[in-house]
């Protein structure tokens, strides 16, 4: 397939380049001013158009699909541990594999029609743990998005269910060691729910299997609270100690933690996910994004996976935070996101040239100002949304159109899924 006369773009450090693109299968070959068509090849006219390489959402939970509305409980949690408790923990026990199936589906309808290739997703479904990560990659597979998927192992539900949830990484990382559409990496809850001999058993899994921890750090204020009080150290000490702070870990949020701490997680080369949105939601205080370095990307933990949305978030809520004369350039996250996901697949994500996964995003958006690199995040804040993509490819095919997905029947699936939520929700109530 060869994209002709579209405007390349690079998110950071920021470029434009007019240029034709081939793509062969699942990669993109050729990129040059101008490329001649191969006999019988399809011809995309991009002109006028921007093409940006395929988003990465690099931390949610897509079983939060179906929470959408959901009544706030009888007494509302006064914190993000009555939270949890009171809501996400019920949720997460209420789940059914269809329910898996649907949020799931739910879930990837909604990163395609915003431009979002790769869901790096962690999952929890306590009361229906093994081949939950299949079901998930069942329905992304079927939408046509990739993901990175890893089971939310937690001490909180006593030892069977704990070895169920290590059991499921094993069993998915060991299917997908090779696979171009999905990997895995090692799911773990966070560190006050985690015990010593399971931060160990995450450990062994993960040097095994040679991926990364995908762990919630310091969200709220009392994780670090409540880890020092039970193990006598802080989260990272725990992570650095069985192993799991290493440049493949994943660690989500990271409200909370010290200067110090921040500086031993960037030179471990982890990465760190901002989540604005669900920070803001959940009141937990202001991640201090301006210190995580470059190996910092944007996530949306369970709000849908629209990252120029997520962008716009982060960078409100920076520039409220850093004042007027300091500029976070916030678009560097959706780059980290690309960043992690080349790692994940070990092939080039985030640059529009041979030999990088051939999955971009086309988008009609007509400048109204003058558009340039030097502005470019300005044009990506004000003014490009999901509603302006027209095209949406991942490994090589277009999964959306002009924001219909093309492989499923979404007023079908969207039914299902609201029958199924009205059923999770009364057992989430009961
Ligand atoms: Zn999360």
């Amino acid at each position: 397939m060869l994209l002709r006369g579209g405007t390349l773009v690079h998110l950071h450090p920021p470029a434009l380049a007019r240029a034709d693109l081939r793509i062969e299968g699942d990669t993109i070959v050729a990129r040059a001013a101008r490329l001649a068509p191969k006999p019988g090849e399809a011809v995309e006219d991009c002109r006028g158009r921007l093409i940006l390489p395929g988003l990465v959402c690099a931390h949610t939970h897509m079983y939060s699909a179906l929470s959408r509305g959901m009544p706030s409980p009888a007494t509302a949690p006064a914190s993000f541990p009555e939270m949890l408790a009171r809501v996400w923990w019920k949720l997460d026990q209420a789940l059914t594999e269809e329910a898996i199936y649907y949020s799931a589906m739910v879930g990837a309808v909604e990163a395609v029609r915003a431009g979002t290739t790769t869901i790096v997703d962690h999952h929890a479904s306590p009361n229906a743990i093994p081949g939950s990560l299949d079901i998930i990659r069942e329905a992304l597979g079927v939408v046509g998005v990739r993901g990175v998927l890893g089971y939310e192992v937690t001490d909180r539900g006593g030892i069977r269910r704990r070895d169920a949830g290590l059991a499921e990484n094993d069993r998915f990382l060991t299917a997908t060691r090779t696979d171009t559409q999905f990997r895995g990496l090692v799911g773990a809850h966070a560190s006050f729910t985690l015990r010593e001999s399971c931060l160990a058993a995450l450990g062994d899994l993960a040097r095994y299997h040679r991926v990364g921890v995908h762990i919630h750090v310091a969200e709220a204020k009392d994780d670090d609270a409540r880890t020092r009080r039970a193990y006598g150290t802080g989260i990272v000490d725990r992570l650095e100690r069985h192993g799991l702070l290493n440049d493949r870990a994943v660690l989500a949020h990271g409200v909370h933690l010290t200067k110090r701490d921040i500086a031993r997680v960037t030179s471990a080369g982890a990465w760190l996910v901002h989540n604005p949105r669900s920070n803001m939601n959940n009141a937990v205080g202001h991640a201090p994004i301006e210190t995580f370095g470059e190996r910092a990307a944007l996530g949306t933990d369970g709000w849908p996976a629209d990252m120029l949305a997520e962008l716009r978030f982060a960078h409100f809520r920076e520039r409220e935070h850093l004042g007027l004369r300091r500029a976070y350039p916030t678009a560097a996250l959706l780059q980290g996101g690309q960043a992690l996901a080349s790692e994940a697949f070990g092939v080039p994500f985030g640059s529009l040239s041979p030999g990088s996964a051939a999955d971009l995003v086309v988008c009609d958006y007509v400048p109204p100002t003058p558009l340039t690199a030097a502005n470019l995040a300005g044009h990506l804040i004000a003014g490009v949304q999901a509603q302006t993509l027209t095209g949406v490819m991942a490994a090589g095919r277009w999964v959306c159109r002009n924001g219909v997905p093309v492989n499923i029947d979404v007023v079908a699936v969207y039914g299902r899924a609201r029958q199924l939520a009205a059923t999770l929700w009364r057992r989430v109530r009961g």
